[in-house]
């Protein structure tokens, strides 16, 4: 029995508009509606659809590719044995039924949306803010009663703090004394007690992810979560963007990562890792842009495992990949990753399940 379950609100890595990186998390059978996001790049509008297309079960089957096919049956994203479901935890919809049974999808997307209480954001881009900054609004509406908590980094919080909620990009609703949109600094590598869900610590690292683009040699940085549930020891990391510390020659950061997890979560209760891949392995070295390819995912895997010491340390791991980038191909760039992750571990005889996140379901780990 695993510890977490994740909905998926939005897993592209854009350049195209929408259901961008955001993640919903919950204790695995947890009644009631509250849960916390990583990142917001999703949020209202993207909970109404996956309620509204989670009641057909026939359309569920099929995924929006818009490459080979437009729509491409769901089995070819997910491994085998993945623990996967469509449409927002059933313990979840149980509680939205009992209270809400004749309210329309609005009405019970915003209930959803009420009950994210909490946002861990990796970075401030907007693929991993968007959503969050145009429904804050609703957060701030009197009606919703304790508001939400706008967790990160220092570098992170300021950029949101500076160059989102300044009322020239966005109102300034952190300082409008409404109190219901608020911002709290987490410290790197230091855990903290997620407050929503008390067994759970939720330790944040952070990576490399690039250079500026128009400032040379000014780094770009990110945040790993690592979710420790006290109770069951299991722990589940979920990523934002990132890339190797050797990619920019960076100072060792996401190998502190992995010296914690290996260090502190015993083989076997590290229950799954969400992480990018935004590229494929046909893409050159320095247009990754402080992405992820195949061979720099595997790569760190297999770095992973060596801190184990022990080479079946990640065996039957669900690896769960986000933020492909959207491209003009003939095959959807996902299935084409997804392949190119797969051979590259059997290389490396790493024996961890590849599955791609998909809007609109939910993982469990
Ligand atoms: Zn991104
Ligand atoms: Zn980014």
């Amino acid at each position: 029995m695993g510890s977490f379950e994740v909905t998926i609100l939005g897993a592209s890595g854009g350049p195209d508009g929408g259901a961008t990186q955001c993640f919903m998390v919950r204790p695995m059978g947890c009644r009631g509606l509250r849960s916390i996001c990583v990142d917001g790049g999703a949020g209202f509008g993207e909970i109404s659809q996956i309620l509204a297309r989670s009641k057909d079960s026939c359309k569920s089957e099929l995924l929006e590719s818009f490459y080979a096919n437009d729509f491409e049956p769901a089995g070819q994203f997910f491994d085998d044995k993945a623990s996967i479901s469509v449409g927002f935890p059933q313990c979840m919809i149980g509680s939205l039924e009992h209270a809400l049974e004749k309210q329309n999808t609005f009405t019970k997307a915003m209930e959803i949306y009420m009950g994210v209480k909490e946002y861990y954001i990796t970075h401030a881009h907007l693929d991993h803010i968007g959503a969050m900054v145009l429904n804050s609004p609703l957060a701030c509406d009197a009606n919703n009663e304790d508001g939400k908590l706008i967790y990160a980094l220092p570098f992170t919080l300021q950029a949101i703090e500076k160059h989102i909620f300044n009322d020239v990009i966005w109102p300034d609703l952190l300082h409008c004394g409404s109190n219901r949109l608020k911002l709290s600094r987490l410290t790197d590598g230091i855990p903290h007690v997620c407050t929503v869900f008390p067994q759970w610590d939720i330790i944040p690292f952070k990576v490399h992810h690039g250079f500026s683009a128009s400032i040379v040699d000014k780094r770009v940085y990110s945040t790993v979560y690592l979710f420790s549930d006290r109770t069951t020891k299991q722990a589940l990391l979920v990523c934002g963007d990132l890339e190797p510390d050797s990619a920019s020659d960076g100072e060792p950061l996401l190998e502190k990562a992995w010296e914690y997890i290996a260090k502190r979560v015993t083989r076997g209760n590290l229950r799954g890792i969400i992480i990018e891949c935004s590229s494929s392995a046909s893409t050159p070295k320095h247009e990754l842009y402080g992405h992820m390819s195949p061979a720099y995912l595997v790569g760190q895997l297999s770095r992973l495992r060596e801190m184990y010491g022990d080479p079946n340390a990640l065996a039957g791991l669900n690896v769960l990949v986000t933020h492909v980038k959207t491209i003009i191909s003939e095959k959807d760039p996902r299935l084409v990753i997804l392949q190119e992750l797969r051979e590259a571990a059997l290389q490396e005889r790493l024996d961890v399940r590849f599955s791609m996140a998909v809007q609109g379901y939910t993982f469990s780990f």
